[in-house]
């Protein structure tokens, strides 16, 4: 002290950091304590730090979640995300825009932390990311939209029609193909469209070609006209011109008309047969109620009872009948 008058300030600092765990600022007459950065005075003593939490809930400068650290914290994005330059706010990553569209096999829609992966129409989404074709020709609700044959494409399927059919404007159904309309289907007279074909006429009296293997329409269903021919192939050639054939021969036909024999070869495939012969004896059933009479309170109805008929709704009005007297009787 050089002035003996003058008070002079004494830095408190200098001694023990003022006593400050940080540290000590001097001001005239006193000192305060302050702390590093990230670090606050403790409100019960002021000479002491204690570690600010910058990720309290109400003032984290974290746009997602936020770590407290000693003096400091850290700001972290979830999955999905990624840290912008700042270091506290997190932005959408759009995984669409990466190489192979995030794994989608079609189509990637980005969404906020993630993406989804879509199909176009004609595939289906198996698992999360993988797009598989639909078999449109397996679904009910197609299989039903092609009249006739469905193909199956990549994403898509085709209706196709037989010969003598064409896909109308739906693309689904088959409608038949007037071949008379065009040139008048190649016939040199008369043309007549039928269901998946035509066939060719002639006037009354003049026959196609004038051979007598075609000179047989009027008279044959068109499968049996092959027949016809063949069986009368020794008797007449089938190429002779019609009005080259001999009374003779035209009598030959007319036998064959008048005595066709047919005889049967085999059985058709059981799982074509319609009628099973053979059952319960009628006998052993009382007819007014269709109760057996060998065993009380047992009932028959239909193909089990040895009874069968002609095809032609018979045997359906037996299962009927006796089904509903069988029925009936049984409840009574
Ligand atoms: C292809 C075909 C064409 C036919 N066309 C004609 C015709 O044009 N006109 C005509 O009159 N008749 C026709 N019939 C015959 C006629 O259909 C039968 O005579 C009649 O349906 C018999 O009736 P049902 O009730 O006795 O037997 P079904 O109609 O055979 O009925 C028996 C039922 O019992 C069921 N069943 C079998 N076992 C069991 C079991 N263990 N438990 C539970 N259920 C069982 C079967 O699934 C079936 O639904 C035809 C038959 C066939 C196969």
């Amino acid at each position: 002290m050089n002035d003996p008058k003058k008070c002079e300030d004494v830095n408190e600092c200098v001694v023990h950091n003022g006593g400050c765990s940080h540290q000590c600022v001097n001001t005239e007459g006193s000192r305060y304590c302050a702390c590093k950065p990230g670090y606050q005075v403790q409100h019960d003593d002021p000479n002491e730090c204690e570690d600010i939490d910058e990720c309290d809930d109400n003032s984290s400068p974290c746009s997602h979640e936020c770590i407290n650290s000693l003096g400091s914290f850290y700001c972290i994005c979830p999955s999905g995300f990624r840290m912008k330059d700042d270091n506290t706010t997190c932005e959408d990553v759009n995984e669409c825009l990466a190489d192979g569209l995030g794994g989608c096999s079609h189509i990637c829609h980005n969404t906020l932390g993630s993406f989804i992966c879509d199909c176009p129409e004609g595939y289906v989404l198996v698992g999360n990311q993988t797009c598989r074709d639909i078999n449109e020709c397996l679904l009910n609700e197609y299989e039903g939209g092609c009249s006739d044959d469905c193909k199956n494409t990549v994403g898509s399927f085709v209706c196709s029609c037989p010969q003598g059919y064409a896909l109308a404007r739906d693309r689904r159904t088959c409608t038949d193909v007037d071949e008379c309309h065009t040139k008048n289907g190649g016939c040199s007279h008369i043309c007549s469209n039928t269901a998946g074909s035509f066939y060719c006429k002639c006037p009354v009296g003049h026959y196609l070609d004038e051979d007598f293997k075609n000179c047989l329409d009027d008279l044959l269903p068109k499968k049996m006209i092959p027949v016809f021919i063949n069986l009368l192939k020794d008797k007449i050639n089938p190429d002779k011109k019609v009005n080259e054939i001999t009374r003779a021969e035209r009598l030959e036909l007319a036998a064959l008309f008048k005595n066709f024999n047919l005889s049967v070869k085999k059985f058709r495939d059981i799982d074509e047969a319609i009628i099973t012969c053979g059952g319960i004896d009628t006998r052993e059933i009382y007819s007014n109620k269709m109760e057996s009479k060998l065993v009380s309170g047992l009932y028959f109805a239909g193909e089990v009872i040895d009874v069968d008929a002609y095809t032609g709704g018979f045997n359906l009005q037996i299962a009927f009948s006796t089904g509903k007297l069988a029925g009936k009787s049984a409840a009574d």
